[in-house]
Formats: C-alpha cells, sequence, structure tokens
C-alpha cells in the first residue's frame, strides 16, 4: 500500500463524462489499496473563460491593476472541477471529500497570479487519509498570509500535484494528461520521435525551460528539490487497464542516482520560436558595457536568455542578446532612448524571426564531441548558426525561424533518436 498523488490535467477533467472516468480510475487505485490524493486541473478552457470574462469588463485598464480579483477568479476555476471530482467519486461509492487550497492550507507568497508555495500543512489531508477517505486538492492555487487567493501561474496544477506530493511524502506523483508521455521532441514536427521510458530530472528541467509543454517547469523544480518521484502518462487509455500495466507506463522522471537510465548521449531535441534577438552595434569597448546594457533591460524586468559579445575591432565592439518574444518591442524602444546614447554606441537592430534549438542530455557530461557533432549537421543542411550557448547538458544554437523544423528533423536523426521502423 502506498500513498500515491494523481494530477488530472483539464482535458483529463474537460467533461462530465470525462470526470466520471478518472473518478473510475481513481477508485480503481483506492481499492487496489493505496492512500489517494487528487490534485485536478480546471475543466480545459474555464482559466481563459474566466480571464476573459475580467477583460471584457476593464479592456484598458493592465491585467496587473487588478491582479488580487484574477487570483479569486480563476481560482474558482479548480474549486468547481475539485467538487466535482468528490462528488463523482462518491457516485462510485468512496468517501471522497476536497479541498481548496486555503482550507488545506497551502501558503504561498503574495505575488498575484504567480505565486509561490512556501509551505503546505498536511494535518488536514492525512487525517482525512487516515479515515479511509479519497482526498481531491484544487491545483493552482494557495492563500498567502492575508488570506488572499493566490494562483500560481499558468499550467500551475502540475506544480500544486508535486508540492502536495512532497508535503505527503508521497511515494510517486502521477500527472496524467493528455499525451503519454515525454517524447524526444514534439511528434509533431517529428514524426519518428519516441517516448522516453524514463528521462532524468536535470534533462526535464532544461526541456521544460525550452518550451516542451508537458509540464509547468517549477513542478520540476520542486520535484528536483523535494526528490519527489513523477510520472507523466495518459488519461486516455481505457479507466481499467491493469494497475500494474499503468503503473509502469508513460515517462518517469528520475533523479541521476537511479540506474536504470536509458544512456542515450543526447536524448532529446527542444525548440521553441518565444524568443527574440537584439545587437547593439558598434558598442565602445571599455569596462562596463554589459553592465549598462544588461542592467538596463534587467531593470525594466525583461529577462536575457543567450548573451554574445564580439572581439572588438578598433575599439568597438557588437553586443547581442535573446529576449522573450513579448518583451522584444518593448526592450528595443528602451535600448533606443535611454541606452545608445549614453554609450556612444551606433544603432540597435533586432530580429524577430528567430529561434532556438537545444540538444539535451546527461550523457554530454562524459562524451566529448557533441556539440560538434550538432554544428556538423546543420551545415550539412545548409543552416547557418547565428547564436550558441552551452551547458553541462545542454547545447542550444539560434537560427532563423524558417529553418527550425528541418533542424530539429535532422538532429533527432543524427543523435540516434528516431524510432525504429516497426
Ligand atoms: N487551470 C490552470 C491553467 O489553465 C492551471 C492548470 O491547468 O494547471 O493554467
Ligand atoms: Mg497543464
Amino acid at each position: 500500500m502506498a500513498l500515491i498523488v494523481h494530477k488530472y490535467g483539464g482535458t483529463s477533467m474537460g467533461s462530465t463524462e470525462r470526470i466520471a472516468l478518472v473518478a473510475k480510475r481513481v477508485a480503481k487505485w483506492a481499492r487496489a489499496g493505496h492512500k489517494m490524493v487528487v490534485v485536478p486541473s480546471a475543466m480545459s478552457g474555464e482559466t481563459n473563460r474566466l480571464l476573459a470574462l475580467a477583460k471584457e469588463l476593464a479592456p484598458a485598464k493592465p491585467a496587473e491593476a487588478y491582479n488580487r480579483e484574477l487570483d479569486m477568479l480563476a481560482s474558482t476555476g479548480e474549486q468547481a472541477s475539485s467538487a466535482l471530482l468528490a462528488i463523482a467519486l462518491q457516485a462510485e461509492g468512496l468517501e471522497a471529500v476536497s479541498y481548496a487550497g486555503w482550507q488545506v492550507a497551502i501558503k504561498t507568497n503574495s505575488a498575484y497570479t504567480k505565486a509561490r508555495i512556501e509551505s503546505i500543512d498536511d494535518k488536514k489531508v492525512r487525517a482525512d487519509l487516515d479515515s479511509g477517505r479519497v482526498v481531491i486538492v484544487t491545483g493552482f492555487q494557495g492563500v498567502d498570509d492575508l488570506g488572499n487567493i493566490t494562483t500560481l501561474g499558468r499550467g500551475g496544477s502540475d506544480t500544486s500535484a508535486v508540492a502536495v506530493a512532497a508535503a505527503l511524502k508521497a511515494d510517486e506523483c502521477l500527472i496524467y494528461t493528455d499525451v503519454d508521455g515525454v517524447y524526444t521532441t514534439d511528434p509533431r514536427v517529428v514524426p519518428e520521435a519516441r517516448r522516453l521510458h524514463t528521462v532524468s530530472f536535470e534533462e526535464m528541467l532544461e526541456m521544460a525551460s525550452m518550451g516542451s509543454k508537458v509540464l509547468q517547469i517549477r513542478s520540476v523544480e520542486f520535484a528536483g528539490k523535494y526528490k519527489v518521484k513523477m510520472r507523466v502518462l495518459s488519461s486516455f487509455t481505457p479507466w481499467d487497464i491493469d494497475i500494474n500495466e499503468e503503473a509502469v507506463s508513460g515517462t518517469l522522471i528520475t533523479f541521476e542516482e537511479d540506474e536504470d537510465m536509458e544512456q542515450a548521449v543526447v536524448s532529446g531535441i527542444a525548440f521553441n520560436r518565444d524568443e527574440a534577438k537584439i545587437s547593439v552595434l558598434g558598442v565602445p569597448d571599455t569596462p562596463g558595457i554589459a553592465y549598462k546594457i544588461v542592467g538596463a533591460v534587467a531593470d525594466a524586468n525583461i529577462e536575457i536568455d543567450m548573451i554574445i559579445q564580439n572581439v572588438s575591432k578598433e575599439g568597438k565592439t557588437d553586443f547581442s542578446f535573446t529576449v522573450h518574444r513579448n518583451d522584444f518591442a518593448k526592450a528595443v524602444d528602451l535600448l533606443n532612448t535611454q541606452v545608445i546614447g549614453t554609450l556612444g554606441a551606433k544603432e540597435v537592430v533586432g530580429d524577430a524571426k528567430i529561434c532556438k534549438v537545444s540538444i539535451v542530455g546527461i550523457g554530454m557530461r562524459s562524451h566529448v564531441g557533441i556539440a560538434s557533432k550538432m554544428f556538423s549537421c546543420l551545415a550539412q543542411e545548409g543552416i547557418n548558426i547565428q547564436m550558441i550557448s552551452t551547458s553541462e547538458i545542454k547545447t542550444s544554437v539560434v537560427i532563423d525561424e524558417k529553418y527550425m523544423e528541418l533542424a530539429v528533423r535532422a538532429l533527432h536523426k543524427v543523435f540516434g533518436l528516431d524510432q525504429v521502423a516497426a
């Protein structure tokens, strides 16, 4: 008998029919003798629907102006789905109870719409589990010190589930979703993409931060910090499949000390179109320029990803970096109006039509020549690399966005990730 946390995403909770199927699946686990905690998302589309209502009433106001109310509003999506699941479980003949975040309580800071979990009181949940109940805890939300409802950022139910699992020292946290696991890359781009049976937590962190939408990145950070055993699997298998089969399906996120890792050097190819490149040209090459450029951008709360500074020619250098595409216009404007003048730089040029493609694998730590294999593959495809960044377990390049799919497919093949033809 184990203590298990299940998390069901919006599609899995998308209708009363789907909720009834979730209840049957959870009931199967409970009847097998496990203590069950379930963390649902709102029914699919519900969070968007609610947020759109707010916008309708305050079209001219920036959303930050009514952040607190947005959390009050958006949190109702999970409150509804949680109650419905409790009712469905009761209809299955189980004892079940649902709690909103504040009832547990899941304590967060007060950063509305992107709050961070600070602590979880496990007393109430434990008592219910001990008396044989299935406990449902709303995803996505918590409560701050003053009793205000907060939410954890879009996709935050993943983080709720992992945090609850950590607080309860659960044996495993199963993230049920509409895909059957984590893939070597997006199967819509590369049909030969394979599901990974295991992926290391660090690889998952890189993949999540680079646009793989399977898990909210913070949930992976949480799992890493508290060593929560986490598995991504499909809620679209028949609810009554054999529980032992279900328990080993999907993708397990492992920690390196686990021995059963698939030992590929590169485990996955990640990519995204979320970034844009900015170059400040003709910057006098003197101490402090990086700070003046990066500092000004950071002060405007714009995050910078990759950075390149060229060698100087005749005392001038070019300085390039990438930012999120949403921040692109703001960053260019800021540099033009506040930075290049005082810096004595020539001009600012930008390019939003770029993408970032990365190879990820903990095997890269112990193998040399992986990056050069990547570069040679891209060269063979005639793809120009504009920027490069590396870490111990990944190499990323910025290329023209029109070559993104070509690059991803070629790299997937070169690193031996293509599925073996059946
Ligand atoms: N319902 C929230 C969202 O749509 C949280 C979640 O689903 O994880 O972002
Ligand atoms: Mg999600």
